[in-house]
């Protein structure tokens, strides 16, 4: 029988390496859905970080010739501090941050980090430094404790806990029977959308990088999580350079500066009360909002109690 059973288990060992390797692989082309033409220029060298300052200057962009995305947009994210970006659906957001992570050079402009323009500098390093949080988070088919673990591996059992307490996901894994053991993934146990979030935050408290990006998720999530996810983000973004593509009125709220993007610009910028106060499309946007989560809390009221 073990004359069966032992390339049975080899097989298993080859398969499991396999899938691992596959969903891996998936994650950095879904990672690196990047333009191939990015490659580090000879002598590039590493990025070196200090404040971290980013500076967008003057930046064009587009993804087809014939169809400019961004049309020169300027903005400093000081240093420890938030810069939140909201704007209508295709005005640019999330070509933002991917230009940041340089997945696509910009067109026209420049970006810095410290004074140092992006297409100078290695990716590693430049990717090493940043810490991206995605709307949507892909988990590989493991262990939740290895989804954690990814962040920064080799990290100890203690810091993962520690990842995932500060990121407000502690308390559910631990009350799982088999706790940070519990496969998760295609076929494991299914997070929410606000769980998985979290299961990021964790992850890239971990890695602990200078940048953060934050691409918030649009998805309605109730009361209870929105503040669950605020504090994991405020725990994350904490004197850390951060750009935030921000839907929460919470997020926008607290941001240091606020751009508003419209078709490729800059439409409005300042924090939270001067843009109230001019009135304009920010200010538009943030009463439709208001509106509409005041109307979700009255509804949820009144089935709480009819
Ligand atoms: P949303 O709020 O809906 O996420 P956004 O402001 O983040 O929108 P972007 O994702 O930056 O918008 O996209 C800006 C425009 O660029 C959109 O019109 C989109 O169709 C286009 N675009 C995005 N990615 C690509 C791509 N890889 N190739 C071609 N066009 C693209």
């Amino acid at each position: 029988l073990m004359q069966i059973y032992r390339p049975l288990n080899f097989i298993g060992f080859v398969y499991r390496e396999l899938r691992q390797g596959l969903t891996d692989i998936e994650e950095m082309f879904k990672l690196l859905d990047q333009d191939p033409e990015i490659t580090d220029k000879p002598g590039a060298t590493p990025l070196a970080v200090s404040g971290p300052v980013i500076r967008f200057e003057d930046v064009t962009f587009h993804y087809d010739p014939d169809r400019p995305i961004l049309k020169g947009v300027s903005f400093e994210v000081p240093a420890g501090k938030t810069v939140a970006i909201v704007g209508p659906t295709g005005a640019g957001k999330s070509t933002i941050s991917r230009l940041l992570f340089r997945f696509y050079d910009v067109t026209g402009g420049r970006i810095t980090i410290d004074g140092q323009d992006l297409r100078d500098v290695t990716q590693e390093s430049l990717r090493s430094a940043i810490g991206m949080v995605p709307q949507d988070t892909v988990l590989f088919n493991d262990t939740i404790g290895y989804n954690i673990e990814y962040g920064r591996p080799g990290a100890s059992e203690d810091e993962i806990r520690e990842a995932a307490r500060m990121a407000q996901v502690g308390g559910f894994i631990e009350a799982l029977p088999r706790g940070y053991d519990t496969p998760v993934g295609e076929r494991g146990l299914k997070l929410s959308g606000g769980e998985k979030q979290r299961v990021a935050i964790a992850r890239t408290i971990l890695k602990s990088p200078s940048i953060l990006i934050l691409d918030e998720a649009t998805s309605a999530l109730d009361t209870k999580t929105e503040r669950d996810i605020q504090q994991a983000l405020d725990e994350v973004s904490r004197n850390r350079t951060t750009v935030v593509i921000a839907h929460r009125l919470s997020t926008v709220v607290n941001a240091d500066e606020i751009l508003v993007l419209r078709d490729g610009q800059v439409a409005e910028r300042g924090n939270h009360f001067q843009l109230l106060a001019a009135d304009g499309l920010y200010a538009q946007m943030w009463n439709r909002q208001r509106e509409a989560s005041e109307a979700a809390e009255l509804l949820a009221r009144t089935q709480e109690d009819p």
